[in-house]
C-alpha cells in the first residue's frame, strides 16, 4: 500500500511532515521541530507515532523529541555522525542503511555539508525524499559546518534519484528562493514558471512543497552550477561546477 503523508508548520518557517504505512498503522515524523503541531496533525489524521526519524541536529529540527518520545515512546533514528548531538536516539544510522517504517523503506544518503552530518531519507518505493536543510524547492541549504564542495556532492546524490521524486525539505523558504534564483537565471522559463505557481500557492496560504526532482533540475540554480549557461551567468565559464556553486552560494548569503 503506499504511503500516505501529511505536512503543516512548525515554529516559523520550519515545516514538519508524518508519512504514515497503511498497512501496518506505523507512523514517522520526520525531524520534530516543536510537539504542539505534530500531536495536532497526529491527532487530525488518527495515526499514532510509532518513529521520529532525524536529518540532522540543528534545535530547529530536534526540539520536539523528547516530549514526543515520553508520551509515544516512539523510536528515534538520528544520523550516526550527530550521535553525541542529538541524545535520546535510539539507533543511529549511516549512508546505505535501510530504515523501516512498519512495511515501507527508507534508504539513507549521507548529504553532509548544511551539518558534517546530515542525512536524507530516500523512500525509494514510495518516491518521497525528505531531504532535511540540504535541499530546499529552488534553493538549498547555508554551508554550516562542511564545506561548498561536500555540498555540492551531496547535492549530486540527490540530483540523481529518479526525477518523479517527490522533496520535501524542512523549511518553506520557496519565493524568496526563487527571487535569488532569478538574479541567476532571469530568463529560465521554468524558473518563471515556478515563481507564478509558488506565488498561486503562497497567497492561497498553501505550501510550496512537495517540489520533484525534475522540477528542481530546471529551475534550483544549485542543483545547475554544472549547466555551461550558469557558470557564464555568475562569470565562471569554464571553471568546476564546485567553484560555480561555491560562488552561487556565497551569492545567496549576501542577498
Ligand atoms: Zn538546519
Amino acid at each position: 500500500m503506499p504511503a500516505e503523508t501529511k505536512l503543516f508548520r512548525c515554529l516559523n518557517d520550519n515545516y514538519g511532515v508524518l508519512i504514515h504505512d497503511p498497512a501496518s498503522g506505523a507512523t514517522a515524523a520526520i525531524d520534530a521541530p516543536e510537539a504542539p503541531p505534530i500531536e495536532a496533525a497526529l491527532k487530525a489524521t488518527g495515526w499514532t507515532l510509532t518513529d521520529i526519524l532525524v536529518t540532522h541536529h540543528h534545535g530547529d529540527h530536534t526540539g520536539g523529541i523528547a516530549d514526543l518520545k515520553k508520551k509515544y515512546r516512539c523510536r528515534v533514528v538520528a544520523p550516526r555522525a550527530e550521535a553525541g548531538k542529538i541524545p535520546l536516539a535510539d539507533e543511529t544510522v549511516r549512508e546505505g542503511d535501510k530504515v523501516k517504517v512498519g512495511t515501507l523503506a527508507a534508504n539513507v544518503i549521507e548529504t553532509p555539508g548544511h551539518t558534517a552530518g546530515h542525512i536524507t531519507f530516500w523512500f525509494q518505493g514510495d518516491k518521497i525524499v525528505f531531504a532535511g536543510d540540504t535541499l530546499f524547492s529552488i534553493g538549498c541549504g547555508r554551508v554550516i559546518e562542511g564545506t561548498p564542495e561536500m555540498m555540492w556532492a551531496s547535492l549530486l546524490k540527490l540530483r540523481d534519484l529518479p526525477g518523479d521524486t517527490r522533496v520535501y525539505c524542512g523549511h518553506e523558504y520557496t519565493l524568496a528562493n526563487i527571487k535569488f534564483a532569478q538574479t541567476i537565471e532571469p530568463n529560465n522559463a521554468a524558473l518563471a514558471a515556478r515563481a507564478a505557481q509558488a506565488e498561486r500557492q503562497r497567497a492561497a496560504g498553501e505550501p510550496t512543497i512537495p517540489t520533484t526532482l525534475d522540477e528542481e533540475k530546471a529551475a534550483n540554480p544549485f542543483l545547475r552550477a554544472d549547466v555551461p549557461a550558469v557558470a557564464a551567468a555568475v562569470g565562471l565559464a569554464g571553471k568546476t561546477p564546485a567553484e560555480v556553486f561555491t560562488e552561487i552560494r556565497a551569492r545567496k548569503n549576501k542577498f
